[in-house]
């Protein structure tokens, strides 16, 4: 059975909703149930990587031609509004509450799949973040909401095992190939780093074209890790969809 995960309690007085403000008798989770049921869900996706698709079960065009290293993505949402301006706040206006709201609801998701079989990690590990875009933000993003997910799941983190050696250009505004050539040089693992025949889920903001996960997926495997999914808040589209 579904249990209601524990909240802070800055999250719970009053009964208003974060998103809306307004007064709300069945707010769950710091949001009213309207706007919960507003929130852009991610219905049919690709059984790997989560992109979304008219249904669900299948796997997209790219994972058959070119099966991902992860063994799943797991998203509530698709990158659509409010989710993307929520994360947005969360991550360059350091709206650190909103943030903490959207990892109690991923934890929640999270959950209700591990009570339909989905298993359980040994290990959460936050996509780092390169040195120049943690000085000027002064978090990681992924770091916070791993941290969240770690207190929400029961599941230990570690914020060390994987590092980010150089500073890539902002991934988003570059082509899939450029991302690819950039990425493949960028992380390692710590020497210390004991993967070995363990379950890893690294933790990330937002999945794009995949490649950074695709790339740290590929570390973990080659180190031994046995599974390695993927937790994020939310899934962006094909570009142009
Ligand atoms: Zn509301
Ligand atoms: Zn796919």
């Amino acid at each position: 059975m579904f249990q209601r995960l524990l909240l802070p309690a800055w999250l719970k007085p009053a009964n208003h909703c974060l998103l809306c403000d307004e007064h709300s008798e069945h707010s769950i989770s710091g949001i009213c149930t309207a706007c919960e049921l507003e929130l852009p869900w991610l219905g049919g996706q690709c059984a790997a990587c989560a992109l979304p698709l008219p249904v669900d079960g299948l796997v997209c065009g790219s994972c058959l031609k070119r099966p991902p290293a992860f063994d799943r993505v797991i998203a509530p949402w698709r990158y659509a509004f409010p989710v993307d301006t929520l994360i947005t706040r969360f991550k360059h206006q350091g709206k650190l509450p909103l943030g903490h709201l959207l990892a109690e609801l991923l934890a929640q998701h999270i959950q209700h799949g591990m009570n339909d079989g989905l298993s359980k990690p040994d290990l959460l590990l936050p996509v780092p973040l390169a040195g120049k875009r943690l000085r000027q933000r002064g978090f990681n993003q992924a770091e916070l909401i791993c941290q969240w997910l770690s207190t929400a799941l029961e599941v230990p983190v570690q914020k060390r095992w994987l590092i980010r050696q150089i500073d890539t250009p902002a991934q988003q505004q570059l082509d899939a190939k450029t991302r690819r050539r950039n990425l493949r040089s960028a992380f390692q693992l710590m020497t210390n780093a004991e993967v070995k025949n363990r379950h890893i889920a690294l933790v990330d903001d937002v999945l794009t074209t995949g490649a950074t996960a695709e790339m740290l997926a590929r570390l973990l495997k080659r180190a031994g890790a046995a599974q390695v999914d993927v937790y994020c808040l939310a899934r962006t589209p094909r570009p142009g969809e």
